[in-house]
């Protein structure tokens, strides 16, 4: 059987590059030779912690689901795709049977297998095989790096569409990470003509102004309400995306709409429950609105990338190569203040 690298997490805390078996394509699957690979928040929570909730590391486990490559295999009964291909890969394969599938609400499926999620291995390695499905060609025009990277903004564009964010609109984003400046360039891109930023870091708040946010907020030095209130002339905005996953966060989301205004929760805080005005929520008719993960956003990604030309290098602060994985871990541990999204690149590109 052929082999190939992979950096697989052993045990919490340590990484090792391995030779594993190379994944063998079924008829309805592609193999991929992987090209770029972000490192997630939830890939480094598995390096430092070995679980996430009732997702629990037991054996070497490859980490990595925001995944970008080429096409090197298809199955005997894939028509549609071909060798040679670039293509970004939606990372969670559901049954597509159950009545969230059915409903076109995938992302709610309880059968799903999700890349690097346990006990499924990910793309920190040189190939994955894929059901076709989840296999979206791109153009030239899209890197490999915006490719890999359509996984988080397709939370932002999901977040976005959960919050209805029509044009002309005022959105406000808590936290600046890579899902606050995804959700922020989505907004932009659904017509929201104010976009206020919130964040800690100056560093963050900078590199978003390349992502769509038009007024920043520092937390520290200056008040969300304030400074919305002061923005929208008293009203609020129409929309809040809360990223940062605190309950103080959250709260200065709900208070920081209009009436009628709409909340979205897409950051998960680490303590499960958080203290909620509900007399504020009724009063004003908030909408309180959950994400998780999204649904049928690739196909609408890579065409907003094209006609759009975007390409999410602003948020982009570190790039590495396979055998460096663990030095990419490190980095995103311990400079949290200046990494926003590292990318591992498993062959050296000639840009890096
Ligand atoms: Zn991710
Ligand atoms: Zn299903």
């Amino acid at each position: 059987m052929a082999t190939m690298k992979a950096n697989t997490l052993i045990r919490p805390g340590q990484l090792n590059m391995r030779d594993v078996d190379r994944p063998e394509p079924g008829p309805e699957d592609v193999l991929i030779r992987v090209r770029a690979v972000g490192l997630c928040g939830s890939d480094i929570h598995y390096y430092e912690h070995g679980k996430i909730g009732p997702y629990v590391v037991k054996e070497p486990i490859i980490l990595g689901h925001e995944v970008a490559g080429e096409i090197v295999e298809i199955g005997d009964a894939v028509t549609h795709l071909s060798i040679g291909q670039r293509v970004a890969v939606e990372p969670g394969r559901t049954c597509g049977t159950c009545r969230f599938c059915k409903s076109g609400r995938y992302n709610l499926c309880k059968e799903v297998s999700f890349l690097a999620t346990p006990p499924y291995d990910g793309a920190f390695c040189e190939y994955i095989a894929v059901r076709h499905d989840l296999v979206f060609p791109v153009s030239d025009s899209i890197s490999d790096e915006t490719a890999a990277l359509i996984e988080p903004f397709s939370v932002g564009l999901h977040a976005v569409e959960r919050g209805r964010v029509a044009a002309g609109e005022t959105v406000v984003i808590m936290g600046m990470g890579p899902i606050g400046m995804m959700s922020a360039m989505a907004a932009k891109l659904a017509g929201a003509t104010t976009i206020i930023g919130v964040d800690l870091e100056e560093s963050r708040l900078l590199a978003a102004k390349d992502m769509g946010v038009t007024h920043t907020v520092l937390l520290g030095q200056e008040e969300v309400d304030h400074k919305v209130a002061e923005i929208t002339g008293g009203t609020g905005a129409d929309v809040a995306i809360e990223t940062a996953g605190n309950g103080a966060a959250f709260a200065s989301a709900v208070a920081a709409v209009s009436r009628g205004g709409r909340v979205v929760l897409v950051g998960l805080p680490p303590t499960e429950t958080a203290e909620l005005n509900v007399s504020h929520v009724v009063d004003n008719e908030l909408d309180i609105l959950g994400v998780f993960r999204y649904r049928n956003t690739y196909a609408k990604a890579v065409a907003l990338i094209e006609a759009h030309q975007l390409n999410f290098d602003p948020i982009v602060t570190g790039r590495f190569l396979l055998e460096e994985t663990e030095a990419a871990f490190n980095q995103a541990l311990v400079d949290k203040a200046n990494t926003i999204k590292l990318v591992i690149y498993p062959k050296k590109p000639a840009s890096v």
